[in-house]
């Protein structure tokens, strides 16, 4: 395996951080954990949830999710309960959330408006006023695009509420299937953050014989000749290989391949794009800020968009009388967010905090960023078009098999990553006993 980061994991794995006043700080009982985002291990999929417990045992304890949305100067509960959001919004705003429901119902039942949009979507199944204090705000902030130009297929994905009845139903337990974004309870590990789960797949990996190459990046694959040239310790290194399995972002891996595929195919690339993250993660001189898992932050005058408290996913992840945050920020590599340095986001992200009623400046012990520049595929409205062709031009490489997030421009979750990790090595150990 070639990995170019120093850990296995990639968007799953954990850092960890010794704070640099630690000197000042003697006698921390342990070090923070960061997740790049805060990761719940949580399926649907009863063979990998035996497969995920089987490996990590012990190790793995159960959590409760407790998310809101920061709305008008309150915290919704998220996944949105009606007596909550009648309890929180203001009455006026409350009636014009069900007038504008009850006509996006009559206009869907008689009309049948198309969703090809993310705005159709939501403004067809919730109406234009929980569209345009939440939905509207909350995506134009995190795609970084009007979510005009964003394609339905992926409110399909994510949005697994399709209408207020929905809330109706699930309230009064009338309705009792659970897809994967409701689930209540996950996995996640007690000491060490997400990571562990890879760490100790590593483990096996290695155990049986397999190799690892960290701090490795392939530069190049000729498919023709059934050979990788990776960089490590500075030097260019080849391998010869059987069946290459990559979850290199796809556009950039089209740019990897060799001979160099024909124009046509080079020419959609640069419209497969990503969302990046710069996750700013501060470490606190505070027993805790909150009981939450994930807040959700629409404003667009807050820098950030998703807060989380690592301590709530595992007490284990920040020393004890400590706490720790990850303030999630969408951005672009090489924009003006990318670019800046961490005192000016910090001030910009302890800002945003007061404003939300966390006065956290006299308690920073330390922060520091993580950027990641392929984050969340952004399904722009002609995405589909290009991915297929691109899709198109992986299949007549019959040695190379793409995979998981970045490798297939899926918009996925770690359990569904996994399963497709396991699938194909299923399938190529059924091909190489095949002969
Ligand atoms: C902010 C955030 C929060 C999330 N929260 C959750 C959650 O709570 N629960 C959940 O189930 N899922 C969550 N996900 C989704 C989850 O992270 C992904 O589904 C999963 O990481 C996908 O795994 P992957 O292996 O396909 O891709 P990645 O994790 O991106 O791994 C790709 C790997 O390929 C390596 N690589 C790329 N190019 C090269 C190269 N040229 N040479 C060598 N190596 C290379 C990378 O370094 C990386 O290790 C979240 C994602 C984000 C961004």
């Amino acid at each position: 395996m070639i990995e170019a980061e120093p850990q296995v994991g990639g968007l799953c794995r954990t850092i960890q951080h010794v704070p640099e006043a630690e000197g000042l700080l003697p006698g921390l009982s342990c070090d923070f954990f960061f997740d790049l985002g805060g990761h719940r291990f949580a399926t649907t999929n009863k063979e990998l949830e035996k497969e995920i417990t089987g490996l990590m045992g012990s190790e793995l304890v159960t959590r409760t999710r407790c998310s809101t949305i920061w709305l008008n100067g309150k915290n919704i509960n998220y996944p949105l309960e009606l007596i909550d959001l009648i309890k929180k919004m203001d009455i006026f705003t409350s009636i014009r959330c069900g007038l504008d429901y009850l006509k996006a119902v009559l206009k869907r039942t008689i009309f049948s408006p198309p969703n090809v949009t993310l705005e159709d979507w939501v403004t067809n199944r919730f109406g234009k006023t929980l569209y345009s204090i939440y939905f509207g705000p909350y995506s134009a902030k995190f795609w970084g695009v009007s979510p005009n130009l964003i394609s339905a297929d992926w409110a399909d994905y994510r949005i697994t509420l399709t209408n207020l009845a929905d809330v109706v139903l699930r309230l009064f337990k009338i309705k009792k299937d659970t897809p994967t974004t409701y689930i209540k309870n996950f996995y996640y590990p007690k000491s060490g953050g997400i990571g562990r789960i890879s760490a100790c797949m590593q483990e096996v990996i290695q155990a049986n014989g397999g190799i690892i190459h960290l701090n490795s990046t392939i530069k190049e694959l000729q498919v023709d000749k059934n050979k990788v040239i990776y960089l490590m310790d500075g030097r260019l290194n080849s391998m010869d290989y059987d069946y290459v399995i990559s979850t290199i972002p796809l556009p950039g891996l089209i740019h990897k391949i060799s001979p160099t595929p024909p124009d046509e195919y080079l020419e959609v690339v640069s419209s497969l794009r990503f969302r990046g993250i710069r996750f700013f993660n501060l470490c606190l001189n505070k027993e805790r800020v909150s009981e939450k898992t994930w807040m959700y932050i629409p404003q667009n005058d807050i820098i950030f968009f998703r807060i989380q408290e690592p301590k709530n996913w595992s007490e284990n992840n920040a020393p004890a009388g400590k706490t720790s945050l990850i303030l999630e920020i969408a951005c672009n590599k090489g924009d003006d967010v990318w670019n800046a340095d961490d005192k000016s986001i910090y001030h910009l992200c302890i800002d945003g905090l007061k404003r939300i009623g966390f006065d956290l400046e006299g308690e920073t012990i330390d922060y520091f960023s993580v950027r990641v520049e392929h984050a969340y595929p952004i399904y722009l409205l002609n995405y589909k078009n290009h991915l297929q062709k691109l899709l198109e031009l992986l299949s007549g490489y019959k040695n190379l098999v793409c995979c998981g997030r970045q490798g297939l421009f899926w918009y996925n979750a770690m359990d569904e990553a996994m399963n497709s990790g396991f699938e194909t090595a299923d399938k190529i150990l059924g091909m190489v006993q095949k002969g």
